[in-house]
């Protein structure tokens, strides 16, 4: 399986290639040349297969340059009982009124973003050995990110992983997530600044071509193709919990920013799983819901990014986004080039002419939840069902409840657990009530803390780097 780039001016590369890279050098996002069909059979064959087994059998078709024993081992290493909390490592239970959630957010940061990092850990490790290289990660995070990689990487060979955050914007739990780490290899730099500077910094680093290959810098941001592909994995899995038979259909509604956890989805479906909707939802950052809705694509400065109560879909540039609009657009790299010259300019672009496709052919609505929806929503599963949900799961079960249709089946993916953001569920719930925290967690913000903290300056970031690798 070769990868091409969605701006069709990079030579077409391999998995292990393809796994290190950020951006493609054209500036595109790179995608496997076609989508492996899975015919009934295979399905058949699939229903009840381990979920290490499962994603055995889903990722060889992608992965195709690695021998087979070396990813099932890697495969099996990732998702373990002990890792995710349970041997179904996605389970599926359904509330009261029918609608189900899918648990993606039992792995060590208690969130979805660990279902591909933790593949992606080890799988970088393995790919680093065989060539003998390598890598340092550079990266900005405000929460989930850093935490996700962080935990993936430790500990790792040939990684270093330098991670920023804005000094003092991030909640107590996130903070003593990342900093109570004290492997060798991973740095904390609390950077005097906002998560926009954190960003530049990482920019600016990037940027700095020399030093970028000297120090051999990566990245591990969610358009890296290893993370999509292992999230293909528990849109199948979540499928075969959800139903009886391979001739039912299955809606997913995923709470969205970047577009990378729906992208999977949207790979699962044009694989051949028999997926009915692909529902996206948004928070009050709303341009994935706007374009579902118009074909209109404007995305947004930061500046005019509201800060919510579900803050890790806070984007208002849905980095994933191409992948999609390129299978839309009969994967014509012209076109892509075409309309991302229009973002790049501001201007964003009209794709009303697609939006029946984009419907009918592709499955995608879309709709949007606000704080007071959240809190609602939060609320109501608590009275009905006596569980609790974190507020990014709030909203997909709040747009999964609005457009769901008679008879239609929908899994709702839980992206976080509530025990991450307290503060909200406290809003929504009163102060008295016990919010659950896996027992591992117990105690974390007494641990001793590891954190360098700078100003907001790439050359202070440099010389951390310089300080560790030279
Ligand atoms: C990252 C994240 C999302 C958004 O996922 P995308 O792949 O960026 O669309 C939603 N919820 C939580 C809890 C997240 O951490």
């Amino acid at each position: 399986m070769n990868y091409i780039s969605t701006r069709g001016n990079t030579a077409p590369k391999t998995f292990s290639e393809v796994l290190l890279m950020g951006l493609a050098p054209d500036g595109g996002l790179m995608l496997p040349e076609r989508y492996p069909q899975i015919d009934a059979a295979t399905l058949d064959k699939w229903r009840g297969l381990s979920y290490p087994n499962l994603s055995f059998e889903i990722m060889r078709l992608f992965a195709t340059d690695i021998p087979e024993d070396d990813l099932r081992a890697i495969i099996g290493n990732t998702y373990t009982e002990e890792a995710f909390g349970t041997q179904a490592i996605t389970p599926v239970r359904t509330l009261s009124d029918g609608l189900k959630i899918q648990a993606l957010s039992n792995g060590p940061t208690l969130a979805f973003k660990d279902m591909a990092m933790q593949f992606l850990g080890n799988a970088f490790e393995y790919v680093l050995k065989k060539a003998g290289a390598t890598l340092n990660i550079v990266g900005a995070t405000s929460g989930d990110t850093g935490s996700a990689a962080e935990y993936a990487l430790r500990g790792k060979e040939g990684v270093h992983v330098f991670m920023m955050s804005p000094e003092g914007k991030m909640s107590a739990f996130q903070r003593a997530q990342m900093y109570s780490l004290h492997d060798a290899n991973i740095h904390n730099i609390a950077v005097k600044g906002m998560f926009d500077d954190c960003q530049d910094i990482v920019k600016a680093v990037q940027n700095d071509a020399a030093f970028k290959a000297q120090y051999r810098i990566g990245t591990v941001n969610s358009i890296n193709w290893g993370r999509v592909m292992a999230q293909i994995v528990y849109y199948f899995a979540g499928y075969f919990y959800a139903t009886q038979s391979n001739a039912e259909t299955v809606s997913f509604c995923v709470p969205s920013g970047n577009f990378g956890n729906i992208c999977a989805g949207h790979i699962a479906k044009q694989m051949g799983l028999p997926i009915g909707r692909l529902m996206v939802a948004t928070n009050e950052n709303d341009v994935l819901d706007e374009f579902f809705k118009t074909g209109r694509y404007l995305p947004r400065s930061a500046a005019q990014t509201h800060v919510t109560s579900s803050p890790s879909m806070d984007i208002s540039k849905a980095s994933n986004f191409e992948r999609f609009v390129f299978d839309l657009a009969g994967r014509n790299p012209a076109e892509i080039r075409a309309l991302w010259e229009q973002v790049a300019s501001g201007a964003g672009f009209d794709l009303g002419g697609l939006l029946d496709e984009a419907r009918g052919q592709y499955g995608f609505v879309s709709g949007k939840s606000t704080h007071a929806d959240r809190l609602a929503t939060i609320r109501r599963v608590y009275e009905e069902d006596g569980e609790l949900i974190d507020p990014h799961t709030a909203d997909g079960v709040k747009v999964a409840r609005e457009l769901r249709e008679n008879g239609e089946t929908v899994v709702c993916l839980e992206t976080a657990l509530p025990a991450k953001f307290a503060d909200t569920i406290r809003e929504a719930l009163g102060g008295s009530v016990a919010i659950p925290r896996p027992a591992k967690l117990e105690g974390l913000e007494n641990l001793p803390q590891r954190v360098q903290t700078v100003p907001a300056d790439a050359d202070a970031v440099k010389n951390i780097i310089r300080r560790v690798l030279d």
